[in-house]
């Protein structure tokens, strides 16, 4: 038997436990060993470089041409202390993925000998032939130069390949005319405007000596593993990250046995070898586990500012993949591999933490803290609640698509969670009760309780897309396969427009003679009542929910070419120019980009699902069809009657009418794919996309989904589910 799927059930059998090479029992021990972080530039830089990159990383200085020069030599001198031979910017284009060009620090020289070299010109800018990233029409290929620009506030690292070491420098990436091309810009910037914001609400109401801020970001990381060898017979998998074909299996998730159950011997020496790597990059992962779908996962690194914690993310992704290469599985970071059980997500916990170490989002233990508590916390459901479509549109992608809404997975309406007894500090707030005790002493504003309240951390709602839980919130509904800077520039960027508009509200009312105190609780009781709607402590995952979301008037946005409007609206092209995060061209750009890319991944999808259904399944059902009609006419010319083989009959008739089903609408599917590609608008072309072309997906998987379990097992030829998820 020469089908795929049954040398890949043997090969996993034979598999034998990979050594893991863990360098200390103690992290500590090599933890950073691959990071000019600041231990390392103190030892390689002499004293004026080291105190220049100080100043860039902490302030934004500009490092001028010949200190360029020191820091690029003392990091070359580093990297070669460390066996480095090429060093590469590393940057984050548009197509998702890290981008990476390695350079040799080797240079001929004119005398036939060579030298190593890196000048401190190709540390802080390269120009690498950009015409193949996306960039929506931004740049025209006859002037496809883009440059990729030396981001000091991420220490650059080494990447580890079996036979070679790269110096990878993380760059911002722009077009030669100065527009984003890439994450990072854009993030940088709206880190920049919140936290001016910060420092201005901060220092101008609560505490003179804050001067300085920063957005801090943990990110939960779901994945999934499958064994390659089933992988490689899975071209589904192989080519769009998540099966477009496979019959439930007999079970899945509903023992609720898998989550935070014993992780399986393979996968614990996988975890370790990509965590012992990820150390060695100085990514602080503090905790793993087994997740709720079978073959399912999670790693959780400690929090750190939101650049690095998405550098780190990147790069988190990146190892895994390679590393699990080396144990024979591969992971899985699309959001919905498989239907019916769990999709994964990358949970976002974010706050916002001043210079003084004040978590602005932790309840404090004085009046006058939980105000300043109470203004962050408040100012954030505002913004939620004002750019609701902004953060949805912010998470969208066609893989995510198949999540949100689905098994476990939050919704697409957005909504805020805060827990029953922060809401019940809030009703106390607006009430007459707290004004009054508002009046009766400037001290003893009435939301002393809050510490107290708060120490009970199980009010927890496991269904909201954005939860606040404890001292910070967690924006759930960011798919697994995302780059979170979409959604951090997005939640960055409308928290800083928000609290410059309470800043600005505040005061007036204070130039109008209120007290200080007076005025921000004014303003602040005003916006829980505007902004209270989008509060919903109850299940998300229930359809109840959808019918009271309408009834407020809460947009529920299920599909990616929709949700993306969000971006290019009015309102939203002033927020984001007027904060210098994205000019209307950058923006347009993006949307197209996003837009196209989406039209993209349901092609592809299209034409994986027409192939594996013609070449796969329709072949395999015509053999089983076969085999039943030969019985039927060997039973025939045995002389008995009918029904001894009436049932085959009807069992050939049932897959004739499958097949029929499948060939029906491969064709039709390859003809409305066929129109889409005409269509020159790319928005509408993604939303013909969507709802002509897509819909014909489920037809042909549920035609496939009944011959797989009709058609003898032996003739299958793609891996089962229960394969794919059981098999360890
Ligand atoms: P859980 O959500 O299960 O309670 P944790 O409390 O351990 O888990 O937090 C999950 C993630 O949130 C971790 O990455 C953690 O570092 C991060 N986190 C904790 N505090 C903050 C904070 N102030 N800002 C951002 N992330 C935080
Ligand atoms: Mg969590």
């Amino acid at each position: 038997m020469s089908i795929l799927r049954f040398k890949a059930i043997e090969r996993v059998g034979n598999r034998t436990p990979i050594k893991v090479n863990v360098p200390s029992s103690k992290v500590s021990d090599y933890f950073n060993v691959n990071v000019f972080n600041d231990a390392a530039m103190k030892n390689f830089l002499d004293k004026e470089a080291y105190e220049a990159v100080v100043k860039a990383i902490k302030h934004g200085e500009k490092i001028d041409r010949k200190v360029a020069n020191q820091v690029a030599s003392g990091m070359k001198n580093w990297a070669m202390s460390k066996d480095v031979t090429h060093y590469t910017h590393w940057f984050q284009p548009l197509t998702g993925s890290t981008a990476e060009k390695h350079d040799a620090f080797f240079e001929p020289t004119d005398d036939g000998r060579s030298i190593e070299k890196f000048a401190g010109s190709a540390l802080v800018q390269q120009e690498p032939d950009a015409s193949s990233f996306p960039n929506g029409g931004l740049r025209n290929t006859f002037e496809a130069r883009g440059y990729t620009a030396w981001d000091p506030s991420s220490p650059a690292f080494i990447m580890e390949n079996a036979n070679g070491k790269t110096l990878c420098i993380p760059t911002i990436f722009v077009s030669y005319t100065g527009e984003a091309l890439d994450y990072k810009a854009p993030l940088l910037k709206a880190l920049h405007a919140v936290e001016n914001a910060v420092v201005d609400v901060c220092s101008s109401y609560f505490d003179k000596g804050v001067n300085k801020a920063f957005a801090s970001l943990g990110i939960e990381q779901e994945y999934f593993l499958v064994d390659e060898a089933f992988y490689n017979a899975r071209p589904d998998l192989m080519l769009t990250g998540r099966t477009l074909l496979g019959h439930a299996p007999e079970k899945g998730q509903q023992l609720e046995d898998h989550y935070f159950g014993t992780v399986p011997p393979r996968v614990y020496d996988f975890m370790v070898d990509f965590e012992v790597e990820c150390y060695k990059l100085g990514i602080p992962l503090k905790t793993r586990h087994n997740e709720v779908a079978p073959g399912q996962f999670e790693c959780a690194p400690n929090f750190e500012e939101v650049n690095l914690a998405i550098d780190h993310n990147q790069l988190l992704m990146d190892v895994m993949e390679k590393v699990a290469n080396r144990h024979g599985l591969k992971v899985l970071l699309h959001e919905k591999p498989f239907a019916g059980v769990n999709g994964s997500g990358k949970h976002n916990n974010w706050s916002l933490i001043t210079n003084t170490g004040v978590n602005l989002l932790a309840p404090g233990k004085t009046p006058h803290n939980n105000l300043q508590f109470l203004t962050f916390f408040i100012n954030v459901i505002k913004a939620v609640h004002s750019h609701a479509d902004l953060m949805r549109a912010s998470i969208a992608s066609a893989s995510n698509d198949h999540r949100l809404g689905a098994n476990e997975a939050p919704p697409a309406i957005m909504s805020v969670f805060i827990g029953t007894q922060l809401t019940h500090v809030l009703e106390e707030l607006v009430s007459n009760k707290a004004k009054t005790a508002l009046k009766a002493s400037k001290t003893s504003i009435d939301i002393q309780k809050i510490p107290e309240i708060l120490l009970d951390n199980t009010d927890r709602n496991r269904t909201s897309p954005f939860a606040f839980t404890g001292n910070k919130f967690e924006f759930r509904a960011v798919g697994s396969s995302a780059n979170c800077a979409n959604a951090m520039i997005v939640l960055n960027t409308i928290m800083a427009e928000q609290l410059k508009q309470f800043k600005t509200e505040v005061d007036a009312l204070i130039k109008k003679g209120k007290k200080k105190e007076d005025a921000i609780l004014d303003v602040l009781k005003g916006y829980y009542k505007s902004s209270k709607h989008i509060l919903f402590e109850g299940n998300g995952y229930g359809d109840e929910w959808v019918k009271e979301a309408q009834k407020r008037g809460l947009n529920n946005v299920k599909t990616t070419p929709e949700a993306l409007n969000a971006y290019i609206t009015p309102q939203s092209k002033k927020l984001f120019s007027s904060n210098h995060i994205f000019d209307e061209r950058e923006l347009e750009a993006r949307y197209e980009i996003m837009q196209e890319n989406y039209v993209k991944k349901i092609d592809i999808e299209a034409k994986v699902l027409t192939q594996l259904a013609t070449s796969h399944v329709v072949p395999a059902a015509i053999d089983y069809q076969t085999k039943l009609a030969n019985s039927i006419a060997s039973l025939k010319s045995a002389g008995v009657n009918k029904a001894a083989y009436g049932t085959q009959l009807e069992m050939v008739q049932e897959i004739a009418t499958h097949i029929k089903t499948i060939n029906d609408n491969v064709k039709k599917l390859m003809v409305e794919t066929d129109k889409a590609h005409h269509i020159a608008d790319t928005h509408k072309r993604a939303v013909v996309f969507c709802h002509k072309v897509k819909p014909y997906f489920d037809i042909i998987r549920a035609a496939s989904d009944s011959l797989e379990f009709m058609v003898e097992d032996d003739l299958w030829k793609l891996p089962k589910y229960r394969e794919l998820l059981f098999v360890k």
